[in-house]
């Protein structure tokens, strides 16, 4: 008899954006007059810069000549990217990265959720509540949860590291122990950040503690305060003990496209039940080498080009435009009377709401009354739970009509 993997039966709802389009579906269903718009799903609107377009134009005519075809290329990533990534994303900010600590991928959702395979079941998982649901969903997966508890809406064995306006969104050290820390800054969903200082806090609990930092960097292109950080690198000590993930997907417009990275410094190790320690560069080459043939050649080139001189202008031209939208809604809504946390350091604005309302009847009642659709907090983690979260990413046209109908109906 074939057995199945019990830890799938331990998830206990369906993907939560799946949920969210299946209700926007219905209800375009019922409601065909309806123009709805989506501030829900964090995907981006803009198109890819020319420059970005040019190059992959050119690396699609090099695979229809033989001279110049493309067959397999390296699984963790072509050198001419890394190249890149080495002196723009890491050099330049004074962070001396090695091009052998760097991984390419097609996203880091598929990183962040394989990265379990490295680690040990007994490992303690320290997650950030609310935050990105992967995290939780692969240590579930992967059988580090423990049982579900429907009471609280928490797994057994997951430390929970809940940031709520009680503590200003900055999560508290644990006070067990933990080995597993993942730390997501800018946070999705609640647009906030960790300063140097506080950021260093977890970087010292993690070498003390034999921890590792799982730090998931896929906002932080839209950092514009000095003395939040861009790379948990630039933290003294961390390169010891983090694994960092950077997308190109809200960066450069990715989503589609699919190129990220991952770093895994020569120096971050785990232990043997021994104690003995052992370097995980060298396990997550050997990982990826076995389960992933490699992001595309083209898609590799199409990233290549966001650090020209035109790329990184356009680049930063559509993240101001996004931050602009999450100042029209961080706006509006508080003209609404909502208190409002984030969309300055993110794409992400994150509302409070009033009178003890559950997360999905507002989202239910912004959509029937509104037309309007975000993602409920409680999606994210039960900490989420009386909050809602609006993005940045949508087109500005869209932004503003959104939030003059939630002001027309909340105000
Ligand atoms: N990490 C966070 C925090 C995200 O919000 C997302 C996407 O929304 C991802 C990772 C996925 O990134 P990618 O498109 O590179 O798979």
């Amino acid at each position: 008899m074939i057995r199945v993997n019990e830890n799938f039966l331990q998830i206990q709802q369906s993907y939560l954006f799946g949920t969210i389009i299946k209700k926007v579906d219905e209800y375009a269903k019922e409601n065909p007059d309806a123009k709805v718009i989506k501030l829900g799903v964090g995907d981006v609107t803009r198109p890819i810069p020319q420059v970005i377009l040019d190059a992959m134009h050119k690396a699609v005519e090099e695979m229809g000549d033989a001279k110049t075809f493309k067959g397999y290329g390296p699984e963790i990533g072509y050198d001419f990217l890394k190249e890149k990534i080495k002196e723009y994303d890491y050099k330049r900010s004074g962070i001396d990265i090695d091009i052998s600590e760097i991984f390419i991928s097609d996203g880091i959702n598929s990183d962040c959720g394989n990265i379990v395979d490295l680690f040990a079941q007994e490992n303690r998982v320290a997650i950030a509540d609310p935050v990105y649901p992967v995290y939780l969903d692969t240590n579930v997966m992967s059988g580090r949860s423990g049982d579900y508890d429907k009471e609280t809406g928490k797994y057994k064995d997951i430390v929970y590291l809940s940031v709520t306006a009680e503590n200003g969104f900055i999560p508290e050290l644990p006070k067990e122990k933990v080995d597993m820390i993942y730390l997501c800054y800018p946070n999705n969903p609640t647009g906030t950040t960790l300063t140097k200082s506080q950021l260093k806090e977890w970087v010292d609990y993690a070498r003390e503690n034999k921890s590792i930092i799982l730090f998931d960097a896929a906002y932080e292109a839209f950092v514009s305060d000095e003395d939040v950080p861009h790379s948990i690198y630039e933290i003294e000590g961390a390169k010891e003990v983090a694994i960092e993930f950077k997308s190109y997907s809200k960066t450069a417009g990715f989503t589609g496209l699919r190129c990220a990275y991952t770093i895994v410094p020569k120096e971050v190790k785990a232990y043997t039940k021994e104690g003995e320690p052992v370097y995980l560069n060298k396990l997550w080459d050997r990982r990826q080498c076995t389960k992933f043939n490699g992001a595309s050649y083209v898609i590799q080139r199409g990233a290549e080009a966001t650090y020209t001189e035109e790329g990184r202008k356009q680049i930063l031209e559509n993240i101001k435009y996004y931050k602009e939208n999450c100042a029209i809604i961080k706006r509006g809504l508080e003209e609404a009377g909502f208190t409002v946390y984030g969309g300055v350091n993110s794409p992400y604005v994150w509302l409070k709401l009033p009178d003890g309302e559950k997360s999905w009847d507002f989202f239910d009642k912004l959509l029937k009354k509104a037309n309007v659709v975000g993602t409920p907090g409680v999606g994210f983690g039960p900490s989420g739970e009386g909050y809602f979260r609006l993005t940045g990413f949508g087109t500005k046209e869209n932004t503003v009509e959104a939030v003059e109908r939630i002001k027309k109906i909340w105000n």
